[in-house]
């Protein structure tokens, strides 16, 4: 296994008004986990070196860049949610990026002040600014929360003591009223950011904004296909880790940098190459997101032999399926188009939300997966209920399908390896 540490950026994180003792010993524990479940994989592309030195320098490198863009005077904005339109942010010269809610060492912090029976990302993420544990939430200027489940939408109320936090209200049904009340929410959005920053988006400036972070989408897009190879030229686990360091990474030059894995995998799928035998089995991974640190599920099916081929979550294909139709230069239009495609997110918290099943099956068929693992954070109302529908279309069809409800501890991993492994021995046949 090779040497690998995250850089220790004890003075920066002073700067930041962090817990340093702490923190530090939670990047210790980060770095030996990173090097254990990542470096110790066989065959991986030599693209992913780009990626391990972004968690090398992940509570060094980006932040200096986000503390950089404050001294400019440009709004950096943490968001939990992939409804906040990042095209807005960044046509205000900001910064967006996805704060951390995915690791169990901060959910005590949030123990002592919110309930316990709530999802674990929620908490995770509330105790992280509680404790002063994260870099990227000391260097945010604000939040951008949402009315998408109970859990966050209260949690807001609260965080708002800690950081200002702004919402926005996301409606719950598709109906064209609905449609109408999320345009007014992004235009206020818009002004919100506009007041922050103190510039004026043009319409210029959106529409360049709208082609980058297109060109973000269009690159993980790309990633998602190649992963339909078999034998599959990347493991899950790193593809799961670009998507989730899509959430806080420079968008152009992320979108660079997965392009250029992309021709390395373009190469390995022309010569049969594969990070998994030809003969590992595939599975699909569906459900509530895994925000980083978060590679349970991921790891206990890949150290079982099995490879994962695709995300239907918001940490995956949801969050970049669909793009924001481009070529007008009219605000009105553009605003128009940003709503479209936010409208077409397919996240449990709507209801009906019946284009998720349909989306679902349409991805395990082109990702040539064999099975299905349904993946519910725990206390995760709306997606361990829209469960049910899932399940039933996968019974329908004949897909091996295997539900898990799950939090961050360590406490259920031998239960789960136990169901894993036998669910893989069902997919075998
Ligand atoms: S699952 Fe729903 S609430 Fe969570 S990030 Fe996705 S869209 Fe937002
Ligand atoms: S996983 Fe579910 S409960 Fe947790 S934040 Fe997302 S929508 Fe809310």
């Amino acid at each position: 296994m090779q040497d690998f540490e995250i850089k220790p950026y004890p003075e920066l994180w002073h700067e930041l008004d962090m817990d340093v003792e702490r923190f530090d010993k939670a990047r210790q524990m980060l770095g030996g986990a990173y090097s254990k479940i990542f470096l110790s994989q066989n065959n991986r592309p030599q693209a992913m070196a780009y990626f391990d030195e972004m968690i090398a320098e992940i509570f060094g490198g980006r932040i200096k860049e986000l503390v950089q863009a404050k001294k400019e005077g440009r709004p950096v904005v943490g968001t939990f949610c992939v409804y906040i339109p990042e095209e807005i942010v960044l046509a205000a010269d900001g910064i967006c990026v996805g704060l951390c809610g995915g690791s169990p060492g901060s959910i005590p912090d949030a123990e002592k002040i919110l309930p316990r029976n709530i999802c674990p990302m929620v908490k995770s993420a509330f105790g992280f600014k509680a404790g002063r544990i994260c870099p990227y939430f000391q260097a945010v200027d604000f939040v951008y929360g949402e009315t998408t489940c109970d859990a966050k939408k209260k949690t807001w109320e609260i965080l708002d003591r800690l950081v200002p936090t702004y919402v926005m209200e996301i409606p719950q049904m598709k109906k064209e009223r609905d449609r109408a009340l999320w345009i007014e929410e992004v235009k206020d959005f818009k002004a919100k950011i506009e007041e922050i920053s103190g510039k004026t988006i043009s319409p210029e400036q959106l529409a360049a904004a709208t082609k980058v972070i297109n060109g973000k989408r269009r690159a993980l897009q790309r990633l998602t296909k190649l992963r339909a190879a078999n034998p599959a030229p990347i493991s899950g686990k790193d593809a799961l880790l670009i998507e989730q360091i899509a959430f806080y990474d420079e968008p152009v030059r992320f979108a660079a940098k997965v392009n250029e894995l992309c021709d390395e995998l373009e190469v390995r799928v022309a010569k049969s190459e594969g990070a998994f035998p030809k003969s590992a089995l595939r599975v699909m991974v569906s459900g509530t997101p895994m925000a980083l640190p978060n590679w349970k599920i991921h790891n206990l099916v890949e150290s079982a032999g099995a490879v994962i081929v695709n995300e239907e979550s918001c940490i995956g294909t949801r969050y970049f399926k669909d793009l924001i139709a481009e070529g007008t230069e009219d605000l009105d239009q553009q605003l128009a188009a940003l709503t479209d495609r936010y409208m077409r997110i397919d996240c449990s918290c709507f209801t009906p939300n019946d284009e998720r099943v349909t989306q679902v099956l349409k991805e395990y068929k082109d990702s040539a997966a064999q099975g299905i693992i349904h993946y519910s954070l725990q206390f995760c109302h709306t997606y361990n209920i829209e469960e049910i529908k899932i399940r039933e279309a996968c019974q329908q069809e004949g897909i091996p399908y295997l539900s898990i409800e799950s939090d961050y501890s360590p406490d259920d991993v031998g239960q789960l390896q136990t169901r894993i492994e036998a669910f893989l021995e069902q997919v075998e046949g």
